[in-house]
C-alpha cells in the first residue's frame, strides 16, 4: 500500500512540473449582475393574457406587457421556486417561442448562464414597455409531465405562465391578468374578476405573489357548492370532472364538506383570507395534485370521489389538509421559506411543522368532519406507525435532514425509499405532533391540548392573509404557554436525533398499540388496491405491483437479505406461476417450522434465479389495538368539535 501512495505521489509531482509552463485554468468572468430585490412599488402594472384554447395540442399562448422606466439594461424572470413545493423547479423548459419587441422592435435577449430563468434585455431610448410573446408547452403526455389540459378541464397555473421583472418584491409587482377559455367552460380561481368579454376575462389587478397563489380550475362539466352560506367568509367547493354524472354528490358529502370548514374554525378560531376556493377536480385525466395556497387549492380527488364514496376513503385527508395550510403555511410560515421573490431560495428547515402538523390536523379534521370513520383514522394512523417504525433509514438519517428532500430528491423515484428516506416530515412530523398532543392532554388532565396551540399559533390575526413568519423558538414558546415543559428539548430529540424506533408514545399515551396480526384493516386492504399492489412490507418485507412486479424491499428485510431488489419480478411462488392469494398461502404455510421456506423464481433483466425467503413469521398487517383500562385520548382528539 505504501509503496503504491508514492508511486502516486511522484506521478502527480511529474504531471505538475510538466504542466508548470502552461496557464492554469481561471474562474469564469462573473455573469452579469442581477438587480437585488427591493421592497419598493414596480413603476407600473404588468399585462399578461393566456389564451387557453387550444385543448388539442395543449398549448398556452402567452402576451405580456412589462412597463419599463428607462433605457438600459433590464433583467427579468420566470419563477424557478415553487411555492407549496419548497424547491426550484418550475417548469421552464416548457416555455418556448420567446420574442421580446419594443415599440415594435424585436429585441434580442440573452439568458443568464448562471441564474438560467433570468433573462437579460436592452431596453432601447425611448420605449416605455417590453412586449413578450412566448407558449407554455404543457405536457402532451405523462412521460413528458403533469398532464394540465385534457379535452374537458384545465389547470392554469399562473407561476408557468408569466414573467416578471428583477429588482423588486414579488408582493410590491402589480399585475392584471387574462384568459381566454375554451368555449363552453366555466372556471374558478380566488382570483376576482374586472370583467368578461366572450369566452375572455380580466381579473383585478393583484400583486404577482398574489397571482401566482391563485390558480384556476376551468372544464366543461362545473359544478360549484357555498360550503359556508352563513359564514364570516364564502368558501366554495368547486369541481371539473371528466364527465358530467360524476359531479353527481348526495347531500351526505356535501354536509362532510361544509363540517371540514367548521370543524377548521372551530380549531382555529380563525380564518386568514376574504374567501376560499377549493378547486378541485374529479379526474383521471388531469394529472394528480394536492397543492396548497392562501384563498384556494388545487385538488384531484379521482373521477368517483361521489360515485365510489363508500370505499374510496383512502386520501380522502386531501382536503382538509389542503385547507389547513391557508393557516399552517400561508398564514404561518417558517422565517428561512419566506421569500421576497420567487427567485430566491427557500429553506424547508421547519417543514415538520408547516407539513408535520398539516398532516395530523387534516387526518383530525378528516375525522372530525366525518369524511372519515374513527375507525379508519385509526387504521390510516397504524399504517403510518408502521410504516416509520419499519424504516431502516432512521438510523442514519433525521427527520429533520428530510426537510432538505423537496430540493435534493424533488420526488424522484428511489431504489431503497425505506433506507434513503424521503419527505418523511409530513407523516412522522404527525407521529410527533401526536405525541406532542396527547402530552399536552395528559399533562393537563385533559384541560389543554394540541389544540389550544393551533389557536394560540396560528389563529392570532382573524381576517388578515399576510403571512406571519417564525421560527423554532416561536414555537416552543407557543407550546410552552399551553404547559409548560422542556419542549425545545422533547421537539430536538424527535426532530434532530437518530432512533431505530419511530415515536410512537403519543399511541400509547392515546390509549392504544400497535400490534400485527395476520389479518388487514379495510384501509389497508383498500390502500392497497388504489395502488393496485400487494403491501408484504412487514412479513416478507416487499410490495408487488401487477404481474409481480416488485415495487419496493424492505432494506434490512427478509427479501433484501435474499438479494431482492425492487424492479426485479416474481415469476413463480413454490414452482407455480406467480398469485398474489397462492403467495399469501405459502407464506401462512411458511409459519409451520417443519414446513419449507417461501421459494421464488425470479427475473432480474434476462436472468432467472430461484430464491429462499428465510421468513416463518406468516402474514402481517399493522393495526391499533386499545390498550384496556387507560384512557382513550385518540377518540378524544378524533371526535367532533362541538
Ligand atoms: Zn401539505
Amino acid at each position: 500500500m505504501r509503496s503504491l501512495l508514492f508511486s502516486v505521489s511522484v506521478l502527480t509531482l511529474a504531471a505538475t512540473a510538466a504542466l508548470a509552463e502552461q496557464p492554469l485554468p481561471q474562474p469564469a468572468p462573473p455573469s452579469p449582475a442581477i438587480p437585488a430585490a427591493r421592497d419598493v412599488p414596480y413603476p407600473g402594472t404588468l399585462k399578461l393574457s393566456v389564451d387557453a384554447t387550444d385543448l388539442a395540442r395543449r398549448i398556452f399562448d402567452i402576451r405580456q406587457t412589462i412597463p419599463v422606466a428607462k433605457p438600459g439594461k433590464f433583467t427579468f424572470y420566470y419563477p424557478q421556486w415553487v411555492p407549496g413545493g419548497h424547491s426550484p423547479r418550475n417548469d421552464i423548459d416548457k416555455m418556448a417561442g420567446l420574442v421580446v419587441t419594443a415599440g415594435g422592435k424585436r429585441l434580442a435577449w440573452t439568458r443568464d448562464p448562471v441564474e438560467v430563468f433570468a433573462f437579460h434585455v436592452d431596453v432601447p431610448v425611448g420605449a416605455t414597455e417590453l412586449n413578450l410573446s412566448y407558449q407554455f408547452l404543457s405536457p402532451v403526455e405523462v412521460r413528458v409531465g403533469r398532464q394540465v389540459m385534457t379535452p374537458d378541464m384545465l389547470n392554469l397555473q399562473w407561476l408557468q405562465m408569466g414573467f416578471y421583472p428583477a429588482g423588486y418584491f414579488t408582493r410590491q409587482i402589480p399585475i392584471e391578468a387574462s384568459v381566454k377559455l375554451p368555449e363552453g367552460f366555466q372556471f374558478a380561481t380566488a382570483l376576482e374578476t374586472a370583467r368578461t368579454e366572450g369566452q375572455t376575462t380580466t381579473f383585478k389587478v393583484v400583486p404577482f405573489e398574489t397571482l401566482v397563489d391563485s390558480p384556476m380550475f376551468a372544464g366543461r362539466y362545473f359544478k360549484s357548492v357555498d360550503l359556508d352560506p352563513e359564514g364570516p367568509a364564502r368558501v366554495r367547493l368547486n369541481m371539473v370532472a371528466d364527465r358530467p354524472e360524476q359531479l353527481e354528490f348526495k347531500p351526505e358529502h356535501i354536509q362532510a364538506h361544509k363540517e371540514i370548514v367548521q370543524q377548521a374554525y372551530k380549531l382555529y378560531g380563525s380564518r386568514h383570507y376574504d374567501h376560499y376556493d377549493f378547486l378541485v377536480a374529479l379526474s383521471d385525466q388531469l394529472g394528480g395534485i394536492g397543492l396548497e395556497h392562501h384563498r384556494s387549492s388545487e385538488n384531484n380527488v379521482g373521477p368517483k370521489y361521489f360515485q365510489d364514496w363508500d370505499k374510496g376513503f383512502v386520501g380522502r385527508e386531501l382536503l382538509p389538509h389542503e385547507f389547513t395550510h391557508s393557516w399552517n403555511g400561508k398564514f404561518r410560515r417558517g422565517a428561512d421559506l419566506w421569500t421576497p421573490t420567487l427567485n430566491t431560495p427557500m429553506r424547508d428547515s421547519l417543514m415538520w411543522v408547516y407539513e408535520g402538523q398539516t398532516q395530523y390536523w387534516g387526518n383530525v379534521l378528516s375525522a372530525r368532519s366525518n369524511l372519515l370513520t374513527k375507525q379508519q383514522s385509526l387504521d390510516s394512523l397504524a399504517m403510518t406507525a408502521a410504516t416509520f417504525d419499519n424504516r431502516r433509514g432512521r438510523d442514519w438519517r433525521s427527520v429533520a435532514d428530510t426537510t432538505n428532500d423537496p430540493i435534493i430528491a424533488n420526488r424522484k423515484p428511489l431504489s431503497w425509499l425505506s433506507y434513503q428516506r424521503s419527505e418523511d416530515y409530513y407523516s412522522e412530523g404527525l407521529l410527533v405532533w401526536l405525541d406532542a398532543d396527547t402530552l399536552i392532554r395528559e399533562k393537563t388532565g385533559g384541560k389543554k391540548s394540541l389544540d389550544d396551540f393551533a389557536k394560540a399559533f396560528f389563529g392570532v390575526d382573524d381576517g388578515s392573509w399576510m403571512p406571519r413568519t417564525y421560527v423554532f423558538e416561536d414555537v416552543v414558546k407557543t407550546l410552552n404557554d399551553v404547559v409548560p415543559y422542556d419542549w425545545s428539548g422533547f421537539l430536538k430529540t424527535r426532530i434532530e436525533g437518530l432512533s431505530e424506533r419511530a415515536p410512537l408514545d403519543g399511541l400509547t399515551r392515546g390509549g392504544y398499540k400497535l400490534v400485527y396480526t395476520d389479518t388487514p384493516t379495510d384501509y389497508f386492504k383498500t390502500s392497497e388496491t388504489r395502488g393496485k399492489s400487494v403491501n408484504h412490507a412487514y412479513s416478507l418485507g416487499l410490495t408487488i405491483g401487477a404481474a409481480g412486479l416488485l415495487t419496493g424491499v424492505q432494506w434490512d428485510g427478509p427479501a433484501f437479505k435474499a438479494g431482492l431488489t425492487q424492479g426485479q419480478t416474481i415469476v413463480a411462488v413454490n414452482g407455480e406461476a406467480y398469485d398474489a392469494d397462492k403467495l399469501k398461502e405459502d407464506i401462512k404455510a411458511a409459519a409451520r417450522p417443519e414446513a419449507p421456506l417461501v421459494e421464488l423464481l425470479i427475473k432480474d433483466g434476462d436472468r432467472y434465479r430461484m430464491v429462499k425467503i428465510d421468513w416463518r413469521g406468516g402474514l402481517r398487517y399493522p393495526r391499533l389495538e386499545r390498550i384496556a383500562g387507560t384512557p382513550a385520548r385518540l377518540d378524544d382528539i378524533l371526535a367532533a368539535r362541538k
